[in-house]
């Protein structure tokens, strides 16, 4: 059978509601962008596509996709497309595209089964924790009411997040007053982000793997490291504050930072950059004491919290250079 066949895709990329919009549009060419891990399914979307609109031109982003905040309107216009498809995400808070762009949330057909949430049910018994809330990225929205369900079948309060979380944005979560985090993701990288944001203890539910972990710990370490950075960053005297492009362009975050390092007689550079690594740190010098990533607090944490000199994110800024009295993730 062949692998990309209907039934072997375990996402919904709901390719009928597209065709219409499409027709409804009249478009005659699309760009889709896709996350890195689910690019192999575009030869499946498009021919599915062209069976049923087989004159519409269909373009793919090579352009790495980590989230909604880079929709790639620039290969959009150059390739002179009617709409953007962008899957993977619903639309990014804190930018809406210029270009006309539709976001198609890829819902994952994966269910949790019976014994990982007898687990969840007894971790969150061993720790006390009576009302939690459950969130996930847009692919598992769909699966948080039949958790919820099971879990309030045990006696727990379950307050369910209306949209989905994203690496920096954990808000609808953030917003119910409870004992513990539950968040359904592949991978740990959102529970990590949901205890840095929160610091209560967070529980991962994986549906890839049917596992579920509590991550308190590692976040807990995670947080120990965060902090001995900023302690480091605290006696820096020329910074460089690292912003990046559409969604990740964070204009009154870099102006408050700007103030605070004026008001403080510290130097800075301002850099915009659309790829933001260890080369392009060094590439800006050896008199540079620390760095500030405005663009994706992510980058801090996760891709260069190894570097040689201190990397904040945002929030890790404002602790260090006494605009917070405590750590704040992610701004
Ligand atoms: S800024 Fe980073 S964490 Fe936030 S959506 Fe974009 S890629 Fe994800």
């Amino acid at each position: 059978m062949n692998s990309n066949s209907l039934e072997n895709i375990p996402y919904d990329f709901e390719l009928g509601s597209i065709i219409n919009f499409l027709k409804s549009k009249n478009a005659k060419s699309i760009l889709i962008q896709l996350p890195d891990g689910l690019k192999h399914y575009f030869p499946y979307i498009s021919s599915e596509l062209k069976k049923r609109v087989p004159e519409l031109k269909i373009y793919l982003s090579g352009h790495p996709t980590y989230g909604p905040c880079t929709v790639d309107e620039e290969s959009a216009k150059e390739l002179g497309v009617d709409i953007i498809i962008h899957f993977g995400h619903l639309e990014y808070p804190f930018y809406t595209p210029k270009y006309e762009t539709i976001f198609i949330p890829a819902k994952s057909k994966l269910r949790i089964g019976q014994e990982p949430l007898l687990k969840l049910k007894e971790i969150l018994e061993e720790k006390s924790c009576k009302s939690v809330a459950i969130s996930s990225p847009a692919q598992h929205l769909n699966i948080l009411s039949s958790i919820a369900l099971e879990l309030k079948s045990y006696g727990f309060d379950v307050n369910i997040a209306k949209q989905p979380i994203l690496g920096c944005y954990y808000n609808p979560a953030l917003s119910y007053e409870v004992d513990a985090h539950i968040v359904v993701a592949g991978g740990a990288f959102h529970a990590i982000g949901m205890w840095l944001a929160s610091q209560k203890p967070t529980i991962r539910v994986d549906p890839y793997e049917s596992r579920v972990e509590d991550i308190t710990f590692t976040a807990m370490s995670i947080l120990k490291k965060r902090l001995w950075r900023i302690h480091m960053a605290m006696d820096s005297y020329k910074w460089a504050i690292i912003d990046g492009a559409k969604g990740q362009s964070r204009t009154n975050i870099v102006k408050k930072l700007e103030e605070q390092l004026l008001e403080k007689g510290l130097e800075y550079i301002v850099v915009k950059a659309n790829r933001i690594d260890a080369e392009l740190l060094r590439n800006l010098g050896t008199s540079i004491d620390a760095y500030i990533i405005t663009a994706c607090p992510r980058i801090a944490i996760d891709d260069l919290s190894d570097f040689e000199k201190p990397v904040l994110a945002p929030g890790e800024a404002y602790y260090a250079l006494g605009m917070k009295k405590r750590y704040v993730f992610p701004w």
